[in-house]
């Protein structure tokens, strides 16, 4: 009996072509509407994050929780762009956990919130130490680095979460890092296409080197003293003092904000 239906369902090609095809289209729907979730990236589809990836965002990224709903689908959608298309790392640590990948591809989000969903992609791999390591190359120890030759970004983990843990005293590992990510990415381009730098990035340039050598003179309003080693931590100190202590950098430098702000194309006192 069983056997007979089998076979009479199977005499007919067109009817287990069309079940098939069913099947496929009800599974697409569900990964599209994002009841299955396969943790992929697919470019110009809106795949929802996963939840266990929001609840990571929720608890422990302060920048997520204060957008609208609008913009949290748009960040939700850059993490996991950024998670998809980086690969990650451990160095001395079993592997790169779920949290730390969230927690990392929220950072570099929050940088370039207000920049094109493909930026950094020039940088393919972060690699994690679970805290300072000691760098070969330059014999000292290091909290992080990016290195555009490898086209990767380092950083210990401790500082990493430290920066976000005390998220107002100016310092910010994850921020600095992808900072100095950021410009150097925007140079290769202008670089590659033959394009010169904008009267913005050459405004911020002078208004840097001004507070430089101030910093120098020991002169310096807010920034830390390694702020003035030259004009690239000097970016990624001001990145950091830009997310934390936006009030405090506006009064103090108002020029350099008003810059950073139209620099970054956001502006965390008016978001
Ligand atoms: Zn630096």
């Amino acid at each position: 009996m069983i056997l007979l239906q089998q076979t009479e369902q199977n005499s007919n090609p067109q009817s287990a072509l069309l079940m098939f095809a069913l099947t496929i289209s009800f599974m697409l729907l569900l990964v599209l509407s994002g009841k299955i979730n396969l943790g992929i990236y697919l470019p110009g589809v809106g795949v929802p994050l996963r939840r266990s990836r929001k609840s990571i965002l929720k608890q422990h990224f302060p920048y997520y929780t204060q957008l609208t709903e609008a913009q949290k689908r748009t960040f939700e959608q850059r993490v996991q762009r950024f998670i998809y298309q980086k690969e990650f790392i451990p160095r001395q640590i079993p592997q790169v956990t779920e949290e730390m990948q969230v927690l990392i591809a929220a950072c570099a989000t929050q940088l370039t919130f207000g920049f094109p969903p493909n930026t950094l992609s020039y940088f393919k791999r972060i690699l994690v130490y679970p805290t300072d390591y000691y760098s070969t190359i330059s014999k000292r120890y290091h909290k992080g680095e990016v290195n555009p030759k490898l086209k990767i970004i380092v950083l210990s983990w401790r500082h990493f979460v430290e920066g976000y843990l005390h998220n107002d005293d100016g310092r910010n590992l994850g921020l600095h890092e992808m900072a100095h990510a950021l410009r150097l990415e925007r140079r290769i381009i202008q670089l590659q296409h033959g394009h010169k730098e904008t009267a913005l990035q050459k405004e911020w340039e002078s208004l840097a080197q001004r507070e430089i050598q101030l910093i120098r003179l020991g002169k310096s309003q807010m920034f830390r003293e390694y702020a003035g080693t030259n004009a690239e931590e000097f970016f990624s100190v001001a990145v950091e003092n830009f997310f934390e202590r936006p009030q405090l950098f506006n009064e103090q430098m108002p020029d350099l904000y008003r810059n950073l702000a139209l620099l970054l194309r956001q502006d965390p006192l008016t978001p």
